[in-house]
């Protein structure tokens, strides 16, 4: 959410408020809460309304929408009415903390004989947070704020060709709020220009596929203009992968068998099997303590090592090789080394075979 501000030079080129507007006019939704043209928004039902859209998509709102006015018609009604009503009508919407400060709301609103007409008014009520006093500042009071939620920081990421990733772009998305707001005819009918942005971030600019043949803003959007409007909005940053280690065993007996194990039935990779190895963990293995684990005394030769990619970490395995005449499974199996190609080896194990035999 923004109050309107000059726009900084980046933002300079905004889109046209007049043509989202005739669009808007064009195309809108008609939706339970909302105004006719030309018929004054009543501040309860848009506040409602905005609290039961916090977290919820209009679709599942709609039936508890009308279930409240139809019950409580008013603000005094609702503030009237005791917790556990508001509570049972409440049920099933989810977040139910919005009960609460929607009745808590109800109440000191009723008492002080009306909703504060400002951002700032609206943002001191319980439940109120930026985004939602600029959409009731808008739309209930025609005050001049452009309302930014998840929708309309799409839009802006789009029409600004916004490079930060959106939970980073405070500042670019304000600024491109209030480039947007500066624009005198989003700034005569500021309830008309947020819904209008609403309707386009439901309807036009989608997160996928957005149907920009159909845009009021098609000329003026940045990210359409230079064909890149699939890389916007800005990909989050990926999360850097923690690395893990671990020694892993070739050891090979004179009658071509190689020494496996069975991991855990449970867990990363259940059930299948591996060469013998030491545990996987943060720090790298030194070769001493890697070899106390081995699975027999022998001369072991390192051959390599193996990368891994696993969805939550990477995996970097070192690889020792062995060959002795006898070897007792103890903890695990023998395999002739024809028939590993059927084993149940996961890939991670078959880098590491061949890592073993390329160096034999
Ligand atoms: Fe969104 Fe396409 Fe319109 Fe740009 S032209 S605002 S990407 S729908």
């Amino acid at each position: 959410m923004t109050a309107i501000a000059s726009a900084s030079a980046p933002f300079a080129a905004a889109p046209p408020a007049a043509a989202l507007l005739g669009w808007y006019d064009r195309n809108r939704r008609s939706l339970p809460w909302r105004a006719a043209p030309g018929e004054v928004a009543d501040p309860y039902r848009v506040w409602l309304s905005e609290i039961m859209l916090q977290q919820t998509n209009v679709v599942a709102v709609i039936p508890y929408y009308e279930s409240f006015v139809s019950r409580f018609p008013t603000i005094a009604a609702l503030a009237a009415a005791e917790e556990q009503a508001v509570l049972s009508l409440w049920a099933g919407l989810g977040y139910y903390a919005r009960a609460r400060n929607l009745h808590a709301c109800a109440r000191i609103v009723a008492a002080a004989g009306g909703f504060p007409d400002s951002e700032s008014g609206l943002r001191a009520l319980p439940g109120i947070g930026a985004y939602t006093a600029a959409a009731i500042a808008a739309i209930a009071f025609q005050r001049p704020a452009v309302p930014v939620d998840g929708n309309v920081a799409r839009i802006l990421s789009r029409v600004f060709a916004i490079a930060v990733p959106l939970a980073q772009a405070r500042r670019e998305l304000a600024a491109g709020a209030a480039a947007l707001g500066a624009d005198r005819d989003a700034a005569a009918r500021p309830g008309d220009f947020a819904q209008g942005l609403f309707d386009l971030g439901a309807g036009i600019c989608t997160p996928t596929s957005p149907s920009c043949g159909a845009c009021p803003w098609q000329a003026g959007c940045a990210a359409y203009r230079r064909s890149r409007v699939a890389e916007f909005p800005a990909p989050k940053p990926r999360k850097q992968r923690p690395l893990r280690h671990g020694v892993h065993f070739w050891l090979a007996d004179g009658q071509g068998r190689v020494l496996l194990r069975r991991r855990p039935p449970q867990g990363l990779l259940g059930g299948m099997s591996e060469l013998p190895g030491t545990p996987w963990r943060a720090e790298p293995w030194g070769e001493a303590e890697a070899l106390a684990l081995a699975p027999a005394q022998a001369n072991w030769t390192p051959c390599g090592g193996v990368r891994h990619v696993f969805t939550h970490f990477e995996l970097t395995l070192q690889v020792f090789a062995a060959s002795v005449k006898a070897i007792n499974p103890e903890h695990g199996f023998l395999l002739p080394v024809t028939e590993l190609e059927d084993a149940a080896l996961p890939s991670v194990m078959r880098k590491c075979v061949a890592v073993a035999r390329a160096a034999g």
